[in-house]
């Protein structure tokens, strides 16, 4: 494994005193909707593209580190390499670790890929399709900590390798996802749930748990929305088969959940376009993205 640690140092970060007497449910408010906002928009404004295996990209992975760090939280890069139709190249997982306070307690993953589809006919900013769920994940990070520590371990992991570089395969596409899995298999982690989060800043949010998510967590995941008063934002579709980050650890034997927005734009036409910009994003879709959430961990780690 390579795995490189930066610390985060700085008053701001010492100053944020935390403790189990702190800790209860997640809550998701206005404020961090605006911060997941802001930072989705920043990350499309100075690292466009971040496709993954490239310079950029690993400047995206920094930058996200950077501002990861900014809840006080210790961000890790992830640095790999893995095996494309291009030939291998180097990926980079972020990622922050909150531990949790139950003696072998488990694991709770939440991901969003970050990197931008290297196979889009035109230039992809990937600001719905990326970007605005990497803000999400940075919001839900300082949401996290300021209500920790929880009794589950919780990671946030925002993936590289999402996008295929030519064509879906067991070689292309989704490398973060996999190595996260193979990290977690070596390491004897326990996944409790594993959750990818993508495409969820869309103006006009429907969310979708597409059929191959895990029974159970489909149940939870409509109770979830019913307690943050969004009944009628998310449908699970069993027609409906997504391969994406959670893919792998179900793959592996785990539990997984994908909440996706998979109609941007009418029949989904904005989707790897130049149409995925910011002005298709809102804070308010995002705020609704974040209270879901907020209230799906409440429930996997409160059981309300
Ligand atoms: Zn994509």
């Amino acid at each position: 494994m390579n795995l490189f640690a930066f610390r985060t140092a700085g008053a701001a970060a010492a100053a944020i005193v935390i403790s189990a007497a702190n800790a209860g449910p997640v809550s998701f408010t206005k404020d961090d909707a605006n911060v997941a906002y802001e930072t989705a928009d920043e990350l499309v404004r100075e690292c466009t593209p971040r496709h993954a295996g490239t310079l950029r990209g690993r400047l995206a992975a920094n930058w996200l580190l950077d501002h990861a760090s900014r809840c006080g939280a210790d961000v890790e890069l992830d640095t790999f390499q893995d095996e494309t139709p291009l030939g291998q190249r180097t990926f980079t997982n972020v990622q922050i670790e909150f531990p949790g306070t139950g003696t072998n307690a488990a694991w709770i993953v939440l991901m969003s890929h970050y990197d931008t589809p290297a196979t889009a006919k035109q230039p992809c900013a990937g600001a719905n399709d990326g970007a605005s769920t990497s803000g999400l994940l940075v919001a839900l990070a300082g949401a996290i900590r300021r209500s920790g520590p929880h009794p589950d371990n919780i990671a946030l992991v925002w993936t590289d390798g999402e996008e295929c570089s030519k064509a879906y395969g067991p070689n292309d596409g989704f490398h973060g996802s996999r190595r996260l899995v193979n990290n977690y298999r070596e390491q004897g982690r326990r996944v409790k749930t594993a959750i990818c989060l993508d495409m969820l800043g869309d103006k006009d949010l429907h969310i979708i748990v597409p059929s191959n998510s895990t029974a159970i967590l489909k149940k939870l995941a409509i109770q979830a929305a019913e307690k943050a008063g969004l009944k009628g934002l998310l449908k699970v579709d069993e027609s409906l088969v997504i391969t994406d980050d959670h893919t792998a650890f179900q793959t592996a034997g785990c539990p997984a959940i994908n909440f996706i927005d998979f109609e941007y734009g009418p029949g989904n036409s904005w989707w790897h376009t130049p149409e995925d910009t910011m002005k298709h994003v809102s804070r308010e879709s995002l705020h609704k993205s974040g209270r879901l959430i907020a209230a799906f961990l409440n429930i996997l780690c409160y059981g309300k």
